[in-house]
């Protein structure tokens, strides 16, 4: 075996796990097996999150105060940058992400996330002294650590969507446990490496394993104070629920089918250039892809040849390819689900303009041709589902306040782009496009502002000072004149 792992990171070591479970790891690109680790039982989840609750109350983690804390993510992030290239090439082999986009968002941008919540906590002060507004005292607003954190991240973006919630929940005082996905947990291993490496004190990031039930575990664990979860909609409202049982605060950031609304104005060739990384990054298995394209009706057939002639063009093959800009899917059940989507997407009438189904050059890997659906509604069920795959609709619309009312007529609010010669245009169609983010002529995420969805896209926002305030309880302390 390639890569074989036979420990689990808790409590600042390598430990047996419990019992003797296992979860291979095959590649997407050769369906070959190339990696084991074992599984966590609730054994072992019960230790980490013990591990998480010492370290929250010891004095090497609770008496440190923000630059303190500062000084340790500098040093973790140093240690997760040596592994950085390292890190980029695991997740493209474990998800098929291709290397030249894992190469930034696998590699650089967890360091430079661990640097911006250094430098942010460096700076902010966790005490305000306020007048209160009902008696003649003052008050102190206190910010607390909220204690120990359930992370669970999904497969598509593992180091990033992890570092989303490690970077914020450690700088603000609180300790992790972290749940990989099963497809990509390996890279998890670099992370802990580098927690040591850095001397984060021991239990203060601990990391299990596992599929839905070791993450229905770990959300419900008594130890448990907070859970900042990123995955699929179905699995966010689980949850979503049993935190609403337990009164635990909770961070859901869930699935979208975002919309591009391309204005009368869009010149074609930039636009259609700037939909391939908005439309279809990862192959599509990115959450916040503008994959319903709303075209106006008097330009629909110009549009619709753009995109298709784009999505056609886009190298398809090896994710280790520098070149490459669609990789195979995560693995054969998503390839399965995506191409049955397809069929069920033309059974309900849409043309196919391109692409459909498996490349003919490529035989083995879960590929699957960018594809693109035209002459659809948005009411259309290849228009309305989630594909998370590299499958695009092109829909018209009559006029501008049309445009927004498609864009608005969806379940989901994550993301979405417009695309117009006229800025402020663009910036006013943003106002009204009811998401949680929203690009002009581009998009692409802000460390240092929030992100998260509306609707069926989520609860609660992660990235930015926003970021930072989830993860802290606030108290008040009031004094007498
Ligand atoms: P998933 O929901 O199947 O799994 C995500 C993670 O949650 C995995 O670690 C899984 O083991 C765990 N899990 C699943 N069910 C659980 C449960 N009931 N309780 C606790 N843990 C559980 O999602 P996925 O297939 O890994 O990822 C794809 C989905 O994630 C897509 O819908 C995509 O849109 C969404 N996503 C959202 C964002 C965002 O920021 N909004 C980012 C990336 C992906």
């Amino acid at each position: 075996m390639e890569i074989e792992h036979s420990t689990l990171f808790i409590d600042g070591e390598w430990a047996k796990p419990a019992t003797g479970g296992a979860i291979q790891v095959f590649s997407p690109t050769t369906e070959q097996l190339f990696g084991i680790f074992p599984e966590s039982s609730t054994a072992d989840v019960d230790s980490a999150v013990a591990a998480a609750g010492r370290a929250l109350r010891s004095s090497e983690w609770a008496n440190l105060d923000g630059s303190d804390r500062a000084a340790i993510l500098d040093r973790f992030a140093d240690a997760v940058e040596r592994r950085s290239e390292e890190r980029a090439s695991l997740v493209s082999r474990q998800n098929g992400m291709p290397i030249t986009l894992a190469r930034f968002a696998e590699g650089d941008a967890p360091v430079q996330l661990l640097r911006y919540y250094s430098d942010l906590i460096r700076s902010s002060s966790v005490e305000e002294v306020r007048q209160s507004l009902s008696s003649a005292g003052t008050t102190i607003v206190r910010k607390e650590p909220v204690g120990v954190v359930a992370a669970i991240a999904p497969w598509n973006y593992p180091a990033i969507l992890s570092m989303f919630k490690i970077a914020p929940a450690l700088a603000a005082g609180c300790t992790v446990v972290l749940k990989p996905s099963p497809e990509t947990t390996l890279d998890s291993y670099l992370l802990a490496e580098a927690a040591v490496e850095a001397g984060l004190p021991a239990g203060v990031l601990n990391i299990v394993t596992g599929g839905p039930d070791v993450g229905q575990y770990l959300v419900a664990h008594p130890g448990v104070s907070k859970v900042a979860f990123t995955g699929s909609t179905p699995a966010g409202r689980h949850i979503g629920r049993v935190c609403g049982e337990l009164l635990r605060p909770v961070t859901l950031e869930l699935g979208g089918k975002s919309a591009a609304l391309i204005l009368d104005d869009a010149d074609i060739e930039t636009t259609v250039a700037g939909l391939a990384t908005a439309s279809l990054l990862n192959s599509g298995q990115t959450c916040y892809m503008s994959t319903r394209i709303l075209a106006p009706a008097n330009r629909y057939s110009e549009f619709l040849d753009a995109v298709t002639a784009m999505a056609a063009s886009l190298p398809i093959g090896d994710p280790a390819d520098a070149g490459t800009f669609v990789g195979p899917l995560v693995s054969e059940r998503q390839y399965k689900r995506v191409l049955s989507m397809i069929d069920a997407g033309s059974a309900e009438g849409a043309t196919v303009t391109t692409g459909g189904k498996r490349p003919a050059h490529l035989d083995r890997g879960w590929f699957v041709e960018p594809t693109v659906f035209g002459n659809l509604s948005n009411d259309a069920n290849i228009a309305k589902d989630e594909v998370f795959g590299p499958v695009l609709t092109v829909i018209p619309y009559s006029d501008e306040a049309d445009a927004i009312a498609l864009a608005n007529d969806s379940e989901y609010g994550l993301g979405g782009t417009v695309w117009t010669a006229d800025r402020d245009r663009g910036i006013d169609v943003a106002r009204k496009v009811e998401t949680g983010s929203f690009g002009v002529n581009t998009y692409g995420l802000d460390w240092g502002s929030p992100f998260g969805g509306v609707k069926a896209s989520g609860v609660g926002r992660e990235l930015g000072p926003e970021g930072l305030a989830s993860y802290y309880s606030l108290k008040s302390i009031f004094l007498p004149e």
